[in-house]
């Protein structure tokens, strides 16, 4: 099926494509539906393919050169304190992310059917067996408006990350700008995505897909210089695992050289406290 005009999910979709935050799956289908012959998404992955490529986040042209990622495993290596039983060194591996996770924009008309359904049948069965109890019914409501909020705040959160879609177009041009390539640990493969750092308005977005963050985990980015870790901040994942964050940074960074995303017990933390779950090399 070829599009005769570019949507939300066309432009997400060549967008996260160009960015290397689709799973190899996923990729697969998308390089079979371009092969193809739609315009429309050839068209969009060409818009950002161009964006990747000022950024030097394009794999193929710009591999991380051995030298460099022993400096800079060296250099965490050194700076970390991994607890024993959380394994393996972390890594900055140049290869492509194995795999993302994405759907929520596929799953949404989905997820909107199933939402109603479910509360068209939450209200039959209200009507017809509790008609009397006007206190359960008047909960039942509100828990209907609960999950109505839910679905409009589901619906905000797509748009505005197609916002953000066009915000990395429009950073891209930008002088001075940084970005690395997230990438997973040995025990997260899985987890991708990349970060843009504008240092001199310091601000940083971040497009990530990560594995849903256990109960009661949050994911923390830092800032990694020699003899330290910033903070930046907490990264929201949706149900999903994807994260579409734009944080401020702290004033006074100096010699960034990499940026770490750890599994934290509770925000807010300091100094990372879990393991590492995915790092990227600032160039
Ligand atoms: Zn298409």
């Amino acid at each position: 099926m070829r599009h005769d005009r570019a949507t939300e999910e066309t432009r997400e979709t060549a967008a996260l494509y160009a960015l290397g935050a689709l799973s190899q799956h996923e990729a697969r289908a998308f390089e079979i539906h371009l092969a193809e012959g739609c315009d429309v998404c050839a068209a969009e992955r060409r818009r950002f393919s161009r964006a990747t490529a000022i950024l030097g986040l394009a794999f193929e042209e710009h591999p991380c050169p051995d030298y460099l990622r022993d400096i800079l495993l060296e250099r965490i290596g050194r700076e970390t304190q991994v607890p024993a039983d959380e394994g393996s060194e972390p890594t900055v591996d140049p290869a492509p992310p194995a795999a993302g996770r994405r759907g929520f924009a596929r799953v949404l008309p989905w997820l909107c059917t199933a939402v109603g359904a479910a509360l068209a049948l939450g209200w039959i069965f209200t009507w017809t067996s509790a008609r009397t109890e006007a206190g359960r019914l008047r909960a039942e409501l509100s828990e209907a408006r609960a999950v109505n909020a839910k679905t409009r705040d589901e619906l905000g959160a797509l748009a505005s990350r197609s916002t953000q879609l066009d915000r990395i177009l429009e950073m891209a041009g930008r002088q001075g700008l940084q970005s690395a390539r997230l990438v997973g640990q040995p025990a997260t493969p899985t987890n991708s995505g990349m970060i843009l750092w504008d240092a001199d308005r310091r601000q940083c977005l971040v497009i990530a897909s990560l594995l849903p963050a256990p109960p009661g985990g949050v994911y923390q980015l830092w800032f990694s210089s020699p003899g330290t870790r910033v903070p930046v901040g907490v990264l929201e994942a949706d149900a999903h695992g994807r994260v579409h964050a734009q944080l401020p940074t702290p004033a006074g960074l100096e010699r960034v050289l990499a940026a770490i995303v750890t599994l934290e017990p509770a925000p807010g933390s300091a100094a990372p406290q879990g393991p590492f779950c995915a790092t990227g090399q600032f160039h």
